[in-house]
């Protein structure tokens, strides 16, 4: 009698430690409402943050992402055609979250930010994907900032000099050249082992186009990739765009190579996330933004890095772009990002419509670790050279006032004159390091005192020329990095020699 019942009891447990509660309202949800890319519904209480949602609406399937994880619904950003949904469409998980194909096929492609082609040539042939979202590398397998990245653009390598792995701002107002600074950063990583990822956000389709073009003349797009979310993608793949222009990056990460990531604004980025978090009836905080506007931007610049040895040695480096309004630095999102990064490089109104271009401000442009990242002979020559503009600006402002300055104080004045005569450049030009050294040798040392201001830049084209033909001196700087006396003696000697040649000085 007794085993019988043991065996019942026994019976029972066994069934109820196995019984698995099987609702189905936890994996197939109905659409409450959708309007504006952004859908809320109801169910899904296993959707997990940044899962794929599949709607099945009559037009076939739409997919979304989980954004919102709240008690009784769900809210998702659509990445498809949303006008196709309808209330009580039905939702499905996936299990899976948002990833993009990356891989050298994308090498040479225009894409969007869910990594399908833009550019007409075809099919993406790759069979590898990537989390759009991932958590940045931890300290403890990075190594210090040491290698640069050249930027060929004289005042930047000069002043704010950019390491492999560093995060580089590019702020300023509308107009002032900052998409150009990062295009010309692009364009001289031609053989310098760097693969390229410019994520366009928010841009008119027709702006890219026309870069598209510059990069393809100048031989760029054979490292580079364009991830595209034009002015009129809607907001959700506007936010989604840089992560995924980062997942692509970080493919070649992990195989040890560097990566140079431009993302092209994250102003209209934030703009896109406030849509969508006001949508998604978020709290608005500080100039109507999410209160997690911070976390937008640092995750997606913390996975910017450079890995030690034992994790490939890999690099990227970052250069995001802000635009500022009226040159307002410490507005919300600016301060956000400056704080994020190792350093920006602030663009100036005045000085570009002065014809200074690029219109870089010295004293307000910084680079935290990029310094150490310099090549030995750029060091030499180029040291003190943001803090000399810096000053020449002060001074000349001051000197407005007084007419007679002493010797040592008018010396600075037509030093600095030559100097932000040399900092001048014109785009799609980028100068190479050895060039770079070459004139800003002859700067320091006092070479190019006598040549008058407005004929500096004449004066450089010409050393430049001069020195292709006349000397051997690229090639030595190019394998030693450094200015030892051999070098030295060439580079006095070549411009001595150039400057007999030219009648207006003697
Ligand atoms: P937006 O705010 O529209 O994105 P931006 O700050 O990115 O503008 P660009 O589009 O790069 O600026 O450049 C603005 C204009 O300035 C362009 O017409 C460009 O050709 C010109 N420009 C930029 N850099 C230079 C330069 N170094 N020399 C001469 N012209 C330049
Ligand atoms: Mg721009």
């Amino acid at each position: 009698m007794s085993t019988t019942k043991d065996f019942i009891i026994e019976q029972l447990k066994e069934e109820i430690s196995s019984f698995k509660a099987e609702v189905k309202e936890k994996s197939v949800g109905r659409v409450l409402k959708v309007s504006d890319g952004i859908a809320l519904v109801s169910g899904l209480s296993e959707a997990m943050m940044s899962e794929i949602l599949t709607f099945k609406t009559d037009k076939g399937d739409v997919s979304s992402v989980a954004l919102n994880l709240e008690e009784s619904q769900v809210g998702a950003i659509i990445l498809g055609d949303y006008t196709a949904i309808k209330e009580g469409d039905e939702v499905h998980t996936t299990g899976r979250i948002l990833e993009v194909p990356v891989g050298e096929a994308l090498i040479g492609r225009v894409v969007d930010p869910l990594g399908q082609p833009l550019d007409g040539k075809g099919k993406i042939e790759t069979n590898k994907f990537y989390p759009v979202e991932k958590i940045a590398p931890g300290v403890i397998t990075r190594a210090s900032v040491k290698e640069p990245v050249q930027t060929g653009i004289k005042a930047i390598d000069a002043m704010v000099p950019i390491g492999r792995g560093q995060r580089e701002l590019i702020i300023g107002d509308r107009q002032l050249g900052k998409t150009a600074l990062a295009i010309d950063a692009i364009i001289n990583q031609k053989g310098q082992n760097m693969k390229c990822i410019y994520v366009a956000i928010g841009q008119k389709e027709s702006k890219i186009a026309a870069l598209l073009r510059k990069l393809e003349e100048a031989g760029a797009m054979e490292y580079t990739t364009i991830v595209l979310a034009g002015a009129s993608t809607p907001a959700s793949l506007l936010y989604i765009a840089p992560y995924a222009g980062c997942a692509m990056g970080e493919y070649f990460l992990d195989k040890g190579e560097d990566v140079l990531i431009v993302y092209d604004d994250l102003s209209k980025h934030a703009v896109s996330y406030r849509e969508i978090s006001l949508l998604l009836r978020r709290p608005p905080g500080r100039e109507a933004y999410p209160g997690d506007v911070f976390y937008l931007h640092s995750r997606l610049l913390e996975r910017a890095c450079k890995l030690n040895k034992e994790n490939g040695g890999g690099s990227i480096t970052a250069l995001p772009i802000i635009e500022t309004q009226a040159g307002d630095i410490s507005a919300y999102i600016p301060t956000n990002v400056i704080s994020i990064t190792d350093g920006q490089i602030f663009l100036e109104p005045e000085m570009f419509y002065k014809g200074n271009r690029p219109a870089i401000n010295a004293g307000l442009s910084v680079s935290r670790v990029g310094s150490s990242a310099q090549i030995k002979a750029m060091k030499k020559v180029a040291g003190k050279m943001r803090l000399e503009a810096a000053q020449f600006r002060e001074l000349a402002a001051f000197a407005q006032f007084g007419s007679d300055l002493d010797e040592d104080t008018s010396r600075k004045l037509e030093r600095g004159k030559r100097l932000y005569e040399v900092f001048k450049q014109d785009q799609y030009q980028p100068l190479s390091v050895d060039k770079q050294v070459l004139i800003y040798y002859a700067l320091i040392n006092g070479y190019i005192d006598n040549v008058p201001v407005e004929r500096v830049g004449e004066f450089e084209a010409g050393l430049y020329k001069y020195s292709d033909i006349n000397s051997d001196f690229s090639k030595l700087i190019v394998e030693r990095k450094e200015i030892d006396e051999e070098i030295e003696g060439k580079i006095k000697s070549l411009i001595t020699d150039y400057k007999a040649t030219l009648d207006y000085l003697s």
